[in-house]
């Protein structure tokens, strides 16, 4: 199980993060940033809830009074972190807001964060309520403070990977000639859910042609012996931290039992070539190497192979609270990387109208190199 949240530490952090960039405040909407300071994680709705970090003195929850029992059990109110203002049906919570802001500040705040995913509806209730403050994104300051993963947060997704690993263990199952994309794509979806996700949050099954598109859904296509294809699939766990992980598979022959069916020689050489640069990704990790350097190893293999124009994608995202957060495993993202930083190693190569193939697995950054969280087998046979 994941250990307590600190969320009086993270809020500390975000203050002082905040203060240092010159803000005045920082206002967060539901989503990832909310549940990683509070622990409180509601669905985004149109009655404005808002956590009011001033860069100095107490942070406010501010929530409608029917939600007021939920956000009372989060972490941070429990500990009495966060103060919590509750506004009735009646109320303008925009008004709340200010007053709040005014009361920590002794003034009106002049220069305000908001989260990078606020609805542009709340931000113009707040930008009326505020009057002239200026206005920033805060996906950048709270990015920061949540691209290291703490050692409960690790855990978290050790276990994410490993319930999905289970997934892919029972493909052999699903992965039958003669079935849709839609239906190995249906039991996938069940399957996420019973080995322990809360959530399922994408599942692509790629077969033959379609495997060429690397953010493909499910068809109605009829799965051949021989097809190869693409199962990435992911979910997010109880705790809130997700799991993502592509394998690519060659569906079997069946007479009474499965049989290995034949294999387009052209993709065996390039699913091979796939494995040595994804190889070559995780063999890059490791601390005080830049986030860009990942991408560069595995993309050199495939450049190597003569593949590179078929790559269409960055080797790799962080991951977390959210499916894809910082860093960006891309040319450009000088992150350097440090013990506790997670992300994915997933290059791919796709030839359009004929197949396309892809290996991801989740790794994190460790003292000295690498902790690979995916296990499944990366062979092209069913398990
Ligand atoms: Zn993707
Ligand atoms: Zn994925
Ligand atoms: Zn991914």
């Amino acid at each position: 199980m994941i250990a307590v949240r600190d969320t009086r530490g993270r809020l500390v952090r975000a203050q002082s993060a905040a203060a240092q960039r010159g803000l005045d405040a920082v206002l967060i909407s539901p989503g990832s940033d909310l549940r990683w300071l509070t622990g409180h994680h509601p669905p985004p709705l149109e009655r404005l809830t808002c956590l009011v970090v001033p860069s100095s003195g107490r942070a406010s929850l501010v929530v409608p009074a029917l939600e007021g029992p939920a956000a009372q059990a989060c972490d941070a109110v429990r500990e009495g972190g966060v103060h919590l203002a509750t506004w009735r049906e009646t109320d303008d919570p925009f008004q709340l807001v200010g007053a709040l802001l005014e009361g920590a500040l002794g003034r009106q705040p002049a220069q305000v964060a908001v989260s990078d995913r606020m609805w542009a509806a709340h931000i113009e209730g707040l930008r009326a309520a505020l009057g002239g403050a200026d206005w920033l994104t805060a996906g950048a300051l709270l990015a920061d403070l949540r691209v290291v993963k703490d050692a409960a947060e690790v855990q978290a997704l050790r276990e994410a990977a490993a319930a999905i690993d289970r997934v892919h263990a029972g493909m052999g199952e699903w992965l039958r000639p003669g079935r849709t994309e839609r239906e190995v794509g249906a039991d996938v979806g069940r399957a996420i859910t019973d080995e322990g996700h809360e959530r399922v949050n994408f599942v692509i099954v790629g077969s033959g042609p379609n495997g060429a598109s690397p953010h493909a859904s499910v068809t109605d296509r009829v799965l051949r012996p021989g097809d190869p294809v693409v199962v990435d699939i992911g979910g997010t766990m109880p705790s809130g931290y997700c799991s993502d992980c592509t394998r690519t598979y060659v569906v079997p022959a069946y007479a009474d039992a499965p049989q290995q069916a034949e294999v387009d020689e052209a993709f065996c050489r390039m699913y091979e070539v796939l494995r040595r640069a994804q190889q070559a990704g995780l063999d890059a990790v490791r601390p005080g190497v830049r986030a860009e350097s990942v991408d560069h190893a595995a993309r050199s293999v495939i450049d190597a192979a003569g593949y590179g124009s078929y790559f269409i994608h960055r080797t790799g995202h962080g991951i977390g609270l959210d499916e894809h957060e910082e860093p960006w495993i891309v040319a450009g993202d000088e992150t350097l990387l440090a013990p506790g930083m997670a992300f994915s190693v997933e290059p791919g190569i796709y030839l359009p109208g004929r197949f396309g193939a892809r290996i991801e697995d989740i790794v994190v950054v460790t003292d000295s190199g690498v902790e690979v969280l995916d296990t499944a087998d990366r062979s092209l046979l069913v398990p």
